[in-house]
């Protein structure tokens, strides 16, 4: 393949659900692109979640743009189930992926986006950054951690309860993934829910929905230059059913963190020392920015200044999928397609102002 064969007017990096948002707004307009993708095959970060996982919206409310998830208003999809709707999106709109291929280095020289890989390297007029924050879990620096001689996890390595069978355990984390973690582990194991806060539960009837009509809200404000909502703030924890069920078997309680880690466990507040056999750490992620250090945009929070999706300091950088920061529930299937389309709109003003005047 020659130099200009490898370039594209617009690169998207990472092909999980927002690459893949972004490609069907691209797929529209004539810019010429493609995605890089550094898995084996399609699906994003639901490739590698723990067995079990449930989304939490009912397959009709999480869907990419253009095309429904199968599987109607009352169920909720399994993992593999959405990860198989990725593929099958892939396909069906034919979108060119190059996998498994890791960006490595961003960098623009002369008015040009270099994309250093672990292959080739690819030109670019315009960047999308969509890689997700699964590659990045975060752990707290709790003292003592690099002492203790048990086992240690985080959420992203988690795949099921068995290997915690008749242990004593720690799930640590006040989110979606501590409690539906504590949920599972508490079945097999004596397990403690350890929050920095009082969990905030979600009202049992609120779900995934809801995150759609707030998208649509705040949307539909945006467009009519009204002020958005701010979005309600109910809960943190969304009661799917294995986390009711939890709930019903008393163990859903949650303490304050432990001080410090010692070799065989840990040492709580008031000073008394327990032993554990494990810790799972479910303290979420950050984004996974790497490959966008090169062009010295990373902020000491681990993120880059973005007004909507758009780098406020590179403006042909824009970046979709990472959560709030990056347009509302962005990290969600249900709400990333909006950030997805106002993405390209600007993208193809910017390469084709003559176009959009
Ligand atoms: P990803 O899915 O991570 O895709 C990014 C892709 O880019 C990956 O394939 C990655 O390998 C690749 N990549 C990364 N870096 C590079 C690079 N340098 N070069 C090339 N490729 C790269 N969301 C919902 O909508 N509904 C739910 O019910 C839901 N439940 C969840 C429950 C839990 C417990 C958790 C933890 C998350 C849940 N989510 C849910 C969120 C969802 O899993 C993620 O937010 C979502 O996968 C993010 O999509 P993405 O496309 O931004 O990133």
């Amino acid at each position: 393949m020659t130099d200009s064969e490898r370039h594209r007017e617009v690169v998207v990096i990472g092909g999980g659900q927002a690459g893949l948002a972004t490609g069907f707004y691209l797929r529209r307009t004539d810019l010429s692109w493609l995605i890089l993708d550094d898995q084996a095959g399609p699906g994003g970060a639901w490739r590698r979640t723990w067995d079990s996982l449930r989304l939490f919206s009912p397959a009709r409310f999480s869907s990419l743009p253009g095309w429904l998830m199968p599987g109607g208003a009352d169920t909720y999809p399994t993992r593999d189930e959405a990860a198989d709707y990725l593929a099958r999106y892939e396909t069906r709109y034919g979108f060119p992926v190059e996998r498994p291929v890791h960006a490595r280095a961003v960098t623009r020289e002369e008015g040009i986006f270099r994309i250093a890989t672990d292959g080739a390297t690819w030109t670019a007029d315009a960047v999308v950054s969509a890689t997700g924050s699964w590659a990045h879990p975060v752990v707290p620096d709790v003292p003592g951690r690099e002492t203790f001689l048990g086992v240690q996890i985080h959420s992203a390595e988690y795949r099921g309860p068995d290997a915690f069978a008749g242990r004593r355990v720690l799930v640590v984390g006040g989110g979606n993934s501590g409690a539906q973690v504590l949920a599972e582990v508490s079945r097999v194991a004596d397990a403690t829910w350890i929050t920095l806060d009082e969990p905030r539960f979600l009202p049992d009837h609120v779900d995934g929905r809801y995150l759609f009509d707030q998208a649509t809200e705040i949307y539909r404000a945006q467009k009519e230059g009204r002020p958005p909502p701010p979005p309600a703030n109910l809960g943190d924890v969304v009661m799917v059913p294995p986390v009711r069920e939890a709930r019903d078997r008393g163990v859903l309680r949650a303490v304050r963190p432990f001080a410090r880690m010692t070799e065989r466990g840990v040492v709580w507040p008031d000073g008394r020392a327990e032993d554990v056999d494990a810790v799972i750490w479910c303290t979420g992620y950050r984004a996974a920015l790497e490959h966008l250090r090169s062009l010295g945009l990373v902020d000491a929070d681990g993120r880059v200044a973005v007004r909507g999706t758009r780098a406020v300091r590179e403006p042909m950088l824009w970046l979709v999928g990472y959560g709030n920061w990056t347009g509302f529930a962005s990290a969600t299937l249900v709400a990333v397609g909006r950030s997805a389309r106002a993405t390209v709109d600007e993208i193809a003003s910017a390469l084709r102002p003559a176009d959009v005047a």
